[in-house]
């Protein structure tokens, strides 16, 4: 709620304190129990930050987070180790994430060691059977990790996320340093682990076919901040957005006979950086329907119809109503 994350960029021999990156500048949104909620929009806008800042790996400039109604925005080292196992992560690049000296079984125990207070020989059980549970084969939990391919790297990664139970995982792109061959494959494990643990994902992406694939709900960022959040249906049949209607006219059309190229947005113009964003709306250098309203005043983000949140003063002005069907009847 209201979540910020600026990072302080000093100048000079004195490094003076001459402004802030918002790299994450006022968010709110509920992730459901048990939900994917994706989060999407192009590299750069913050959702990685924005996703980290919620499982405090970093500390939020403001904010609240709650987890299981239990504040963790501002809580010290301690609450926070004791919540650690509840929330874990899986990272973009797993060959970066991944130890190379460290074998698959070091690498998937290790979060055993540091929280579980369990015995080797038990740690060593639980390993196994997280290795079964991603797919892994139990002879490998003595190899390292560039003896396996992207894929399968993905999966210790997955397997380490695992180790203690959590309820909530963060997934950072977490197949887009992947072939396009095996990423479905992940995608499905994913899935596959959500139901088999009751899990609860915030699943970051730049890709919107996949995230249409696995998101129950999806939320939209630009610079910073979200600017829409909706059901997945209801985001790729009807965004609301500016923003988000131009991003998902440039998704390639497998058939781009069958469409209409006309409806296409190509938008004008580069995202403004996030140590100086614009004044009023975030969008107003690159809306195809700016106003002069939004140059002044940063739209706020609100419920424009059940369960769908929008930023943008085009949705304030007509008052949307709860039924469509009813405007028509009335
Ligand atoms: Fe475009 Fe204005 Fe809406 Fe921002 S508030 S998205 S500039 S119409
Ligand atoms: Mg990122």
């Amino acid at each position: 709620d209201g979540l910020k994350m600026y990072f302080p960029i000093y100048t000079g021999l004195l490094r003076r304190h001459t402004g802030n990156v918002k790299a994450v500048d006022g968010v709110s949104f509920d992730i459901l129990e048990g939900e994917t909620l994706g989060l999407v929009g192009e590299s750069g806008c913050g959702k990685s930050t924005c996703g980290r800042a919620i499982l405090r790996l970093y500390e939020p400039t403001a904010g609240s987070i709650k987890i299981d109604g239990e504040e963790i925005a501002n809580v010290g080292f301690d609450k926070l180790r004791k919540m650690r196992p509840t929330m874990q992560m899986v990272f973009q690049d797993p060959q970066a994430s991944l130890n190379p000296r460290m074998t698959v079984a070091a690498i998937i125990g290790e979060p055993l060691s540091e929280h579980s207070g369990k015995s080797r020989s038990d740690q060593l059980d639980r390993i196994y059977e997280l290795m079964d549970a991603v797919g892994l084969n139990r002879d490998f939990a003595n190899r390292y990790p560039h003896e396996f391919s992207g894929g399968q790297r993905q999966r210790i990664g997955i397997a380490r996320a695992l180790a203690l139970n959590p309820k909530f995982i963060v997934c950072d792109e977490p197949i887009a340093a992947l072939d396009v061959s095996i990423q479905a494959q992940v995608v499905n494990l994913l899935e596959d682990l959500q139901k088999q643990f009751g899990l609860t994902y915030l699943f970051i992406s730049h890709d919107l076919s996949m995230v249409r694939h696995i998101a129950d709900r999806v939320a939209v960022m630009y610079l910073g901040k979200v600017v829409e959040l909706a059901p997945r249906e209801d985001l790729y049949a009807d965004p609301l957005h500016p923003y988000t209607k131009a991003l998902l006219s440039a998704v390639p059309e497998p058939d781009p006979v069958a469409h209409d190229n006309a409806n296409r947005t190509i938008l004008q113009g580069d995202v403004p950086s996030p140590s100086n964003p614009p004044e009023g709306c975030n969008f107003c250098t690159r809306c195809p329907s700016v106003m002069d309203i939004c140059r002044k005043i940063d739209p706020e983000f609100r419920e424009v119809r059940p369960g769908r949140f929008v930023a943008c003063h085009l949705l304030n002005d007509t008052k949307m109503p709860a039924d469509p069907t009813a405007a028509v009847e009335a």
